[in-house]
């Protein structure tokens, strides 16, 4: 069997067990959802994750290279790597999320896009964005505990 064979069923194995791990993390993302976290603690922390996430994915690029060369598969490593890459993809969305709800970033009613504050027309489809009020469930009012 080629490395890239061997690398091929490895990827398809893990990306099930993976699978697995992040469809038990979302179920108690809901619960998380409603902490409110400061706009800048948030864009520091997505800073943080997303020089983690690149340092990772270098990781990972030097081990399947280090594989291909001496033609030996350290799956352990690679495993272990992608794991971590998931955990911190994962991470990043959520805080992602966190950040536009933070931000009251208006979504269209129509195309389901985000669009910046203030908006009032969708810039994606030109759809009137609805108007923030007490009871629209598209904008998350931080006044409000
Ligand atoms: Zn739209």
């Amino acid at each position: 069997m080629s490395f890239f064979e061997k690398l091929g069923d490895h990827v398809e194995y893990f990306g099930q067990k993976s699978k697995k791990v992040i469809e038990d993390k979302a179920n108690t993302l809901g619960q998380k959802s409603k902490e409110i976290v400061g706009i800048a603690r948030l864009n520091i922390m997505i800073t943080q994750l997303e020089i983690d996430l690149k340092d990772k994915y270098t990781k990972l690029g030097a081990i399947v290279y280090k594989s291909y060369r001496e033609e030996n598969l350290n799956t352990f490593t690679l495993e272990k790597l992608c794991h971590e890459i998931d955990v911190l993809t994962e991470g990043l969305d959520e805080l992602n999320a966190k950040l536009d709800e933070l931000q009251l970033k208006p979504i269209c009613p129509k195309c389901g896009e985000k669009n910046m504050n203030q908006a009032i027309y969708c810039s994606f489809c030109g759809n009137l964005l609805p108007k923030k009020t007490e009871d629209n469930s598209d904008y998350i009012d931080l006044n409000k505990k």
